[in-house]
């Protein structure tokens, strides 16, 4: 089959890799039929040391089920399922506290050991606790939106609660790539009143507005601190949506909190150091955040894309095939393109 392997920054390649099968009995075969590449596929883009072996890649996905191994109960041959960006059995302490990103037994997909979403086709473990059938066919026209549940609007959602989001609320995005986007889906749909995205790219902005940002700062760093305080009457803002990860983006997240704010960061962070701990612990911040336990929130959010409320499918400015996804990272990584989705 094939699969998209990255050696080093700036190299992927699609390449011949051996057929997934089953290992374990807990193990299910899952053939891709919508993947997608995320921002975070971008930081190893950017920065991977080169690798002789190199690491499959791709954590969102949505296919069908192959096969099964002799333990799995729940999931069928046949079933149209998605797989969240972690794998989880759904048992254990932590899955039953819906912190499935944090699972005694799961893990993430790709790197040497597992298949990655980005490939013909993926062994998943703890099949019956990580996979979340779908009651649609393969081609439904809703099919973008509910890829988006596997990461970016779970991580979006995730952000607005780490930051407390909530009705009546006056909310910053810091980031208006996918996750950042759909946090302002996240927000809207929790009823916030103010919405404010820090970004600077028109294709991300306009969509931004279409989605619910009801103000848009593209200023950057002090300039941007004090354009949040001008449009929240001198205070700063309730909650705040981490969504890049950079030391600069979580000094200006944390710097436009108002006293007793909450911010939710959920950008992968690049710096070993959180800044601002003087001020953020004087105005008694809340500081939250983390990967999205996906699995938990997919059943929540589905009947908000089912029913068409959310449309965070929206995301996907461009569509690719396989052998394309090298195409796909340089555009994302190159700003051309919000996010690719791979069409099997
Ligand atoms: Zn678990």
């Amino acid at each position: 089959m094939q699969a998209t392997i990255m050696y080093g920054a700036g190299d992927v390649r699609v390449e011949n890799v051996p057929d997934a099968r089953l290992i374990e009995p807990t193990d299910a075969l899952v053939v891709v039929t919508r993947a997608a590449i995320c921002g975070s596929d971008l930081w190893p883009y950017k920065k991977m040391g080169p690798s002789e072996t190199g690491n499959r890649m791709g954590h969102e996905f949505i296919g069908i089920v192959e096969a099964v191994g002799a333990d799995v109960r729940k999931i069928k041959v046949g079933d149209l399922v998605a797989a969240p960006f972690a794998w989880s059995d759904g048992t254990c302490i932590y899955c039953q506290e819906g912190l499935q990103t944090s699972c005694l037994h799961g893990g993430f997909w790709g790197g040497t050991k597992l298949d990655g979403g980005q490939g013909e086709a993926v062994r998943v473990p703890q099949a019956d606790g990580t996979l979340v059938p779908l009651q649609v066919g393969k081609d439904n026209a809703l099919m973008p939106s509910l890829l988006t549940l596997t990461d970016v609007m779970a991580t979006g959602h995730h952000a607005a609660l780490a930051a407390k989001v909530g009705p009546g609320k006056s909310v910053a995005v810091v980031g208006g790539g996918a996750v950042g986007l759909c946090g302002v889906i996240a927000a809207k749909r929790l009823g916030a009143e103010q919405i404010i995205l820090l970004d600077r790219h028109a294709d991300r902005i306009n969509l931004a507005k279409e989605f619910g940002a009801t103000d848009i700062v593209s200023e950057r760093g002090e300039e941007a601190v004090t354009r949040v305080r001008e449009l929240t009457k001198g205070l700063g803002v309730q909650s705040v949506l981490e969504c890049v990860g950079y030391e600069e983006s979580t000094l200006t997240a944390l710097s436009i909190a108002r006293p007793g704010g909450a911010v939710g960061r959920v950008g992968v962070p690049q710096s070993e150091v959180m800044p601002a701990v003087i001020p953020t612990f004087f105005n008694n911040v809340t500081i939250s955040g983390g990967p999205a336990p996906a699995r938990a929130y997919i059943e929540e959010l589905l009947p908000d894309v089912l029913e068409g409320r959310i449309e965070p499918g929206r995301v996907f400015d461009r569509v690719i095939r396989l052998d394309q996804v090298p195409d796909g990272y340089r555009a994302m990584n190159d700003r051309k393109a919000i996010k690719a989705m791979i069409e099997f």
